[in-house]
């Protein structure tokens, strides 16, 4: 039996642009800075598409939260070949919960058998959402996936931990998060966006869904890295080892 799959999708800062400070702390500057689809989520469209290439899977819907333009990173999900996708429109800053939230709603209206997210949103950092709509859910989770395997009511989820790699095997419905080794999304080709332009968008909003979304945590402040110093070239191993003893007092 072919599976639905829900896949989340964020939209992020580009993970080649150079992060700047707002200059009164309180945030990161956003403002004509080139949004992107956060890369863990296209490995999560990329292997829902391969599942459905394989015939495990049978519809694919994209979903993503926050402001209007979210619909382009819905639209590249598309082009992957996701079959449509749902935006969750607010301007309010999601935290994971709200988040995590808003998925578990959108989980009970479209009865997905697995739920692919990324292990992490490159811009918070915080690693929680799958954890969490896994908990909420009351479902098992396969974390940091390095490997999926789906079979007739079972997932193998092989993980990549500290020590090397774990397996887990998991009943479904599910929750799996994806770790960069996975796999290696495809780019959209050209008539594939173009197709991607007809596929459906539905739009609403988290009160359409009941969910409070106000942010739990407050950013006190947003500050940039210590500038490294420049570096000095020495003449010799023992000017270095003596630098390392007696300056730097590491050894
Ligand atoms: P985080 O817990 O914020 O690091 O995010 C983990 C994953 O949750 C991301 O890789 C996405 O798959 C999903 N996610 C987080 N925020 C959003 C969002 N606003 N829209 C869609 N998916 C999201």
């Amino acid at each position: 039996m072919a599976m639905k799959v829900l896949v989340a999708v964020k939209r992020v800062i580009d993970y080649n642009v150079r992060i700047r400070v707002r200059s009164d702390g309180s945030g990161v500057e956003t403002a004509n800075v080139k949004m992107s689809m956060n890369p863990f989520d296209e490995i999560a469209v990329e292997e829902a598409v391969r599942l459905k290439e394989a015939g495990k899977a049978s519809d694919i819907v994209a979903v993503s939260m926050g402001v209007k333009q979210c619909q382009e990173t819905l639209r590249t999900a598309l082009a992957m070949g996701a079959d449509r996708g749902i935006l969750v429109e607010t301007d309010v800053e999601l935290q994971p919960l709200a988040v995590a939230k808003l998925l578990k709603a959108l989980v009970e209206r479209e009865t997905p058998d697995l739920v692919i997210l990324g292990k992490q949103a490159i811009d918070d950092d915080c690693n929680q959402a799958g954890q969490m709509l896994a908990a909420l859910l009351g479902w098992p989770q396969g974390t940091f996936a390095s490997r999926l395997e789906l079979d007739d009511g079972s997932a193998t989820v092989t993980r990549e931990i500290d020590g090397g790699l774990e397996t887990v095997a998991l009943g479904t419905p599910c929750v799996v998060t994806t770790d960069l080794r996975l796999n290696e999304p495809r780019y959209a080709s050209l008539p594939n966006i173009m197709k991607a332009k007809k596929k459906p968008i539905d739009i609403v909003t988290p009160d359409d869904l009941g969910i409070d979304v106000a942010p739990r945590l407050t950013t006190l402040k947003v500050a940039e890295p210590p500038k490294r110093a420049a570096g000095v070239r020495l003449e010799s191993v023992g000017d270095l080892v003596d630098r390392l003893k007696n300056e730097a007092k590491v050894i």
